[in-house]
């Protein structure tokens, strides 16, 4: 940090962007290189709707979804691999926050304003130590707006949706391109369309587009861009 010789906290950074970005992988590898701890703030979305889910409460009812958040206890930590583990009410729920289900539920839960409520303040106090690299879709806008970097890392729905489609490939889903692509628009839309702390980039944010650059220059520009901030 360019700091005139005073000490500083260490730098927060803040990501934003579209779902299948690579958001995760590349703030993962980031925190390694450069010595700052990883919180994904998606995992809090999806451990709150995980939680509706096995509790059978509906994400639009305000007043079920208030008491839950009230009387959950939420704890956040970060594995040595770097994974952001989520606790809650004392059981560690981080295995079971990656199934279509619990993504569908976490989507439903993240527009709803208590919710966001609930993790705002466990959020700014995750990264008020600084030495932190934050992802999620408002962390330079709305958690963190004093970062010291700001990053929206995006890349063209069909590269996201060809990323996607290969990964589901892999796991032997049958899912075609087009029907994937359709669901990465979907979730933009639902991302950016709705009315509290959708997403967008910050006026300060340094905007990445990962489309066409490998993950190796990726992760080195950010780490660069780091170091001078
Ligand atoms: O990033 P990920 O896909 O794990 O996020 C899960 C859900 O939580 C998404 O629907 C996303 O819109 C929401 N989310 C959010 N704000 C954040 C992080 C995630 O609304 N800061």
């Amino acid at each position: 940090m360019a700091d005139g010789g005073e000490t500083r906290r260490p730098p927060v950074v803040a990501v934003d962007g579209p779902a299948g970005a690579g958001k995760s992988t590349v703030c993962r590898e980031v925190a390694r290189r450069c010595g700052l701890t990883y919180l994904d703030t998606g995992a809090l979305y999806r451990a709150i709707g995980y939680t509706a889910l096995q509790r059978g409460i509906d994400p639009l009812d305000d007043h079920a979804m208030e008491a839950l958040c009230q009387g959950l206890d939420i704890e956040v930590a970060t594995a040595a691999d770097g994974t952001t583990r989520v606790v809650v009410d004392g059981e560690d729920v981080t295995t079971h926050l990656r199934t279509p289900e619990v993504s569908l539920s976490a989507s439903r839960v993240s527009a709803r304003p208590p919710v966001r409520a609930r993790l705002l303040d466990l959020q700014r106090r995750a990264a008020a130590r600084g030495g932190v690299i934050v992802d999620g879709r408002d962390i330079g806008t709305v958690v963190l707006p004093d970062a010291d970097l700001k990053i929206f890392l995006t890349a063209s729905p069909e590269e996201r949706a060809r990323r996607r489609h290969q990964e589901l490939a892999a796991k032997g889903d049958p899912a075609t391109y087009e029907a994937t692509l359709a669901d990465v628009i979907a979730r933009d839309a639902a991302d950016s369309g709705r009315a509290i702390a959708p997403l967008k980039a910050a006026a300060d944010a340094v905007t990445m587009d990962t489309s066409d650059t490998p993950f190796e220059q990726v992760v080195t520009r950010l780490c660069a861009r780091i170091a001078a901030a």
